[in-house]
């Protein structure tokens, strides 16, 4: 598992060479937001070691499997780890049927792991805010750290060879756009976010991005032309 520090705050976990998650640093250790694939649960508590510090928590951005597939190997290792999933997409995850149509994207079947907290809009966990990210999934949340700005924007948006919102295909990395559920919704919370003007961005597919005003900015251009 590759590992970067982005902020003294924000370790980036990259899977397969495309697939992020992420060490964030609160005074009790770490949250860990995302998991990645399944079979990664050893790596990730080896970069926690590492980094130096144990994870109290997992909170997942949404609820597609590179996104919560070592969620379950996780909270078997960790025991009492507190987990966090979006409301909606917990539901979803649990078998409810929450929206009309067809859920695009991998969702995993047999989830064990209950959540201890359905995240909604406004909620802290430690130092992040959760804001609302719907249209990649319904239930769909980005993380802001309010000591620096920096913005974990899961599928929101891909960063691979310059930011692209994840509501139309780019050539760059097609998949995550494959997996999005409302196109206009997602073009609406990149405006969302991008609109928090975070001095950093962070994604669960591509590298980080510092000063990605001007990248979202091209980026919602493009996904509105496309529309
Ligand atoms: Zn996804």
């Amino acid at each position: 598992m590759k590992t970067v520090t982005v902020t003294p705050h924000l370790t980036q976990l990259t899977r397969m060479r495309f697939v992020n998650a992420y060490l964030v640093r609160e005074d009790d250790g770490f949250t860990l937001v995302d998991t990645t694939t399944g079979g990664a649960a050893d790596a990730l508590l080896a970069a926690a070691e590492r980094a130096g510090a144990p994870i109290r928590r997992i909170a997942l951005t949404h609820g597609h499997g590179d996104h919560a597939g070592s969620l379950d190997a996780l909270k078997e290792r960790l025991g009492g780890v507190e987990v966090l999933i979006p409301e909606l997409d917990a539901r979803i995850l649990a078998g409810e049927h929450v929206v009309d149509g067809k859920l695009p994207g991998g969702w995993p079947k047999a989830l064990r792991t209950a959540p201890d907290v359905r995240l909604a809009a406004g909620d802290r966990v430690g130092s992040l805010e959760v804001i609302a990210a719907p249209g990649h999934t319904p239930g769909h949340v980005a993380f802001r750290d309010t000591r620096d700005g920096t913005l974990i924007a899961g599928d929101a948006f891909t960063t691979y060879g310059g930011v692209a919102v994840t509501s139309h295909f780019f050539l760059r990395f097609p998949l995550a756009a494959m997996a999005t559920w409302d196109r206009e919704r997602t073009v609406a919370t990149a405006e969302t976010l991008r609109a928090l003007d975070p001095a950093v961005l962070v994604v669960g597919h591509g590298p980080a991005v510092r000063a990605p005003a001007a990248g979202m900015d091209r980026a919602i251009a493009r996904a509105i032309a496309k529309r």
